[in-house]
C-alpha cells in the first residue's frame, strides 16, 4: 500500500478524541465485557471484536426508538474530551506513507470519494471517523476499547479505538498485524454507513443464524470493502488525483486474513466452544472471504446483494 506522495489530504472529517476514561473496561456498549477480554455482546458466545457489534449498535437503536429515544442523557457527559491535534500534521500522502495516522486519514478520504462516485446524488458523507483511547460516548451509547471498531447510525459516525488493531486483532483474534488490515476494517464499517444511505440497514429482523439479516447485513459490508479495495487505485479526489498509488497482492491477502480471523466460526473455536452456525451473526470465515472477493472481482454494488435469495 502507498500513497501518492503528492496527493493533499482532507482531515476535516477524521477526528480524535484522546483519551476518556468514562464507563471504562467493561462499560462498553455491550453493557458488560467482565473479564477485561472480549465481550460477549448480546448473548452471543464467543462475539466480540469486530464482530457482535453492529448487532449491539442496532439493538441499542432499536431500543431508543421503541423508548422515544431517550435513555442517552448522562452518559454524554463522559468520555468526551477535548479533541487532540493527531491529525493536525497530516497534510499530504507523503505523510500518509510515513505515519498510520495519515494514511488512517486517506483511507477516509479514499473511501469518501469512491462512495461519492458510485452512489452519485443518493451519496451521504459519514458524519465522521472518531479515533479515542480507552472509551467515548457515541449517538449508540457508551463505548469502551473492548467494543472493536463499529459504526454507529444515530450520529452516523465510525468509531475506532486504534489499540484494537495492535491488541485485540492480533493478539487475541490472531489476525494478521499489517498494513492493509486497518483500511479493510474502516472500509468495512464505510460499507455499514453506505447500508445506512441505502436503507438496508432498516431490513434487517433476524440478528443470529446462518441466514440471519445480521450475517447478510454483515456479508454485504465485506463485499462493499472488497468494491473500494478494486477500485482504490483508480479513484480520484475532487481534484482529480489519485490518493492511492498501489495496492499489492499482499495487501489484499492481509485483508483476507483479516476477514478470515473474524469469521464467527474461527472465532467460535478460538474460544472453547464448538462451532455453532445458530449463534452467527457475521458469517464464517470463508464466507466473508467470499464476499470480500466477490467485492474485489466484480466492483459491483448489485453483486453485492446478500439479501437476494440464496445468495449465501
Ligand atoms: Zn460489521
Amino acid at each position: 500500500m502507498r500513497f501518492n506522495p503528492k496527493a493533499r489530504l482532507d482531515t476535516s472529517r477524521v477526528r480524535d478524541r484522546g483519551r476518556g476514561s468514562g464507563g471504562g473496561r467493561g462499560g462498553g456498549l455491550g453493557g458488560g465485557a467482565g473479564g477485561g477480554g472480549l465481550p460477549i455482546p448480546g448473548g452471543v458466545a464467543g462475539g466480540g471484536g469486530i464482530t457482535g457489534v453492529i448487532v449491539i449498535v442496532l439493538f441499542i437503536v432499536l431500543t431508543q426508538c421503541v423508548g422515544g429515544g431517550g435513555g442517552t442523557g448522562g452518559a454524554f457527559d463522559t468520555g468526551r474530551m477535548a479533541d487532540t491535534n493527531r491529525y493536525e500534521s497530516c497534510k499530504t500522502g507523503a505523510d500518509a506513507n510515513k505515519s498510520a495516522d495519515c494514511a488512517r486519514v486517506a483511507v477516509e478520504n479514499s473511501l469518501y470519494d469512491y462512495w461519492g462516485d458510485e452512489l452519485g446524488s443518493t451519496f451521504r458523507p459519514e458524519k465522521e471517523v472518531d479515533t479515542f483511547t480507552g472509551a467515548t460516548s457515541t449517538g449508540c451509547g457508551q463505548a469502551s476499547s473492548d467494543v472493536g471498531p463499529f459504526y454507529c447510525p444515530v450520529d452516523e459516525t465510525i468509531y475506532l479505538d486504534t489499540s484494537f488493531f495492535d491488541d485485540v486483532l492480533e493478539r487475541q483474534l490472531g489476525g494478521p498485524d499489517g498494513g492493509f488490515v486497518e483500511p479493510y476494517v474502516l472500509a468495512h464499517e464505510y460499507g455499514h454507513h453506505i447500508q445506512n444511505v441505502l436503507g438496508t440497514m432498516g431490513k434487517v429482523k433476524t440478528q443470529q443464524g446462518p441466514t440471519s439479516d445480521s450475517v447478510r447485513l454483515e456479508l454485504q459490508a465485506d463485499c462493499y470493502a472488497g468494491m473500494w479495495a478494486k477500485a482504490a487505485t483508480t479513484t480520484e479526489d475532487a481534484s482529480g488525483q489519485v490518493l492511492f498509488e498501489s495496492l499489492t497482492d499482499q495487501d489484499i491477502q492481509q485483508a483476507i486474513e483479516a476477514a478470515t480471523a473474524v469469521g464467527d466460526d474461527r472465532i467460535q473455536e478460538r474460544s472453547g466452544g464448538r462451532v455453532n452456525p445458530e449463534q452467527w451473526t457475521h458469517g464464517s470465515a470463508q464466507q466473508r472471504v467470499d464476499w470480500f472477493t466477490t467485492g474485489f472481482r466484480k466492483g459491483d454494488l448489485d453483486a453485492c446483494d446478500t439479501f437476494a435469495s440464496g445468495a449465501l
